[in-house]
């Protein structure tokens, strides 16, 4: 009786062997960090779940990943003793794409964007990156927990199918042999190796092992012995004190946790004692993420408990206005059975938020506020890609407000761009008393507004806002500094000693003198507006709709019809 059964890939699987072949080509070596990457999560999966179960650890405590290298058969295999898969495991997690997003990302992403390595790598291609130097991949492995009989051989060449059959397997965990493709045998030199690994993998707190080989004068070569040596440094890289980290470290093990294949823009290393001990190593990226909209996505940290790999994405570790940092927190104080549940309650778990979030803010004022033109650079590129979800802050974190509306950056009548609000109360107008703005659905539409004819007349800056979450936002920014924010669109804008008393006057005459025509054209729109009034805030048009302080602008009731609210 035949055991073997052929399956075929779902139908993304397929379409991401063939970018991942086509376009990564060009960084191919990535394919060791990515299989080294999943070795090691499988350790952290084991560790985690044999913290009450110690049983799974088997006879083998020592969790570890090896490379072994067949210079004949022209494979690579990377080993590892983690947790291992089931067959019905193998077959879901390599035949299919769990992710949820991924799909729609597939569906949407346009034929110039199928070369772009950067998103490609975003949803994690992980294991099919072997794909790129092999023509055949076989993966050999055991669950822990399962007998020795109820191992699982899952063999594929990457196109439309893969077969899966039962093997014994002795040892618990994961070998995936990677049969190379023509062409492809640098990656069975070791010195190869071990440039990659130290290159993306040195990091990876498990010891990485590759057999020694020794100078053999006779045979005037390198010959392999029998011997193991760790080719990395075997240390959690954030638990190493910073002077012993480079940055090209840092870069890259900011491109192994993101899938980034851009270095980050900033990132911040601390070991904070006190009344929460812990490490936090955060990152902000160059380029926001394709779900960065999605509302449920999860903001980007990894959760370890003394170096013990706990969760990812720990949503509660960061508010969800920062969700675009990316990075690692290793708590002292928390229990290494740490739940989801009790995430929320814990005190130290809110400290951490708190710092972190304190953290990020600096590092972000650090670029605002430099005097160094590439900082400001920088921080005008986060703004572009990020802004619209920090200013979801200042209705979230009443308590880093203060901070944030600093951080904030408008187009105005004055500058297309990059406008802060310290820029616009240091150009205010003698005697003026408001900030003013208009808001509108674009750029274009704020600066042909003509509610804004008066202000240009004389001189006054208004903000132009054109973001969708600006409503809300502005529903939660009252003043800067002390200079209420008034839209240019509401009431009867009274531009207190901005008028001189001329102007007050002709204005006051001219009241008088509409008085017979007012009156008949608020008898002719009695049903349709409220008021009808002579203003001093038009110079070319010869009048306008405003709406009344205090009410829904015309802008946001339009974003709300759009709704369907
Ligand atoms: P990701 O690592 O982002 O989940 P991958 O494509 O790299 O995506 O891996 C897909 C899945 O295959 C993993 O989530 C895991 O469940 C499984 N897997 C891959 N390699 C191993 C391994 N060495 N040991 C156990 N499971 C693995
Ligand atoms: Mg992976």
């Amino acid at each position: 009786m035949s055991t073997k059964h052929t399956h075929a890939f779902q139908a993304e699987v397929k379409q991401i062997l063939h970018l991942v072949t086509h376009s990564l080509y060009s960084n191919k070596e990535i394919f060791l960090r990515e299989l080294v990457s999943n070795a090691s999560d499988a350790c952290d999966k084991l560790r985690f779940e044999a913290l009450d179960k110690n049983e799974l650890f088997e006879d083998a405590p020592n969790l570890e990943i090896r490379l072994l290298v067949d210079k004949e058969k022209r494979t690579l295999t990377i080993r590892d003793n983690g947790i291992g898969m089931s067959a019905d495991e193998a077959v879901a997690h390599l035949g299919t794409i769990a992710k949820s997003g991924t799909r729609d990302f597939l569906a949407n992403l346009d034929e110039s964007k199928k070369g772009d390595a950067n998103l490609i790598g975003q949803f994690g291609v992980g294991f099919y990156s072997g794909y790129i130097v092999a023509d055949r991949i076989t993966v050999e492995s055991r669950r822990a927990g399962l007998s020795a009989g109820q191992g699982v051989r899952w063999i594929s060449e990457g196109t439309g199918e893969f077969e899966v059959e039962p093997i014994d397997k002795a040892e618990r965990g994961t070998d995936v042999i990677l049969h190379l493709r023509e062409g492809e045998d640098e990656f069975l030199q070791p010195w190869k190796l071990r440039a990659i690994v130290g290159k993306y993998s040195d990091h990876i707190s498990l010891p990485i092992l590759l057999r020694k080989e020794v100078w053999d004068a006779e045979k005037s070569a390198y010959v392999t012995t029998d011997e193991w040596e760790t080719i990395n440094k075997a240390s959690a890289l954030w638990a190493r004190p910073k002077s012993e980290v480079t940055q090209e470290q840092y870069e890259e093990f900011y491109k192994t946790l993101s899938h980034d294949s851009q270095a980050p823009l900033a990132y911040t290393h601390n070991r904070v004692e006190g009344r929460s001990e812990y490490t936090q190593l955060l990152y902000i990226p160059v380029k926001a993420p394709f779900d960065l909209w999605n509302r449920d996505k999860k903001p980007g940290v990894k959760l370890y408990v003394k170096r013990v790999f706990i969760m990812d994405d720990a949503q509660e570790l960061m508010p969800a206005y920062l969700r675009f940092v990316r990075g690692v927190i290793d708590s002292a104080d928390l229990p290494l059975n740490v739940s989801r549940e009790l995430l929320q309650e814990s005190r130290d778990v809110r400290a951490i938020r708190e710092g972190s979030t304190k953290k990020v803010l600096s590092m972000l004022e650090a670029l605002a506020d430099s005097d160094d033109q590439a900082d400001k650079d920088k921080y005008a590129a986060f703004w572009k890609e990020f802004g619209a979800v920090l200013k979801e802050g200042m209705g979230e974190d009443f308590q880093n407000q203060e901070r944030l509306a600093k951080l904030l950056r408008f187009a105005s009548t004055h500058a297309s761009e990059n406008v802060s609000l310290t820029d616009y109360v240091g150009r205010m107008k003698e005697g003026q008393e408001h900030i003013y703005y208009i808001t509108a659905d674009s750029l274009a539409a704020a600066q042909s507004s003509p509610q804004l004819e008066i202000f240009r007349k004389k001189g006054i800056e208004v903000l132009l806002m054109t973001d969708r979450v600006d409503e809300w936002m502005l529903s939660h920014l009252h003043e800067f500094e002390g200079k209420p924010l008034q839209s240019v669109a509401k009431g009867a804008v009274d531009l207190g000693k901005l008028q001189d008393e001329a102007e007050k006057k002709a204005a006051e005459e001219a009241a008088e003198a509409f008085k017979p025509v007012l009156e008949k054209l608020k008898d002719a729109l009695k049903d349709r507006a409220k008021d009808v009034r002579v203003t001093t805030r038009l110079v070319d048009s010869p009048a306008c709709i405003v709406v009344e302080e205090g009410d829904m602008s015309a802008h946001l009731a339009r974003l709300l019809k759009q709704a369907g609210q």
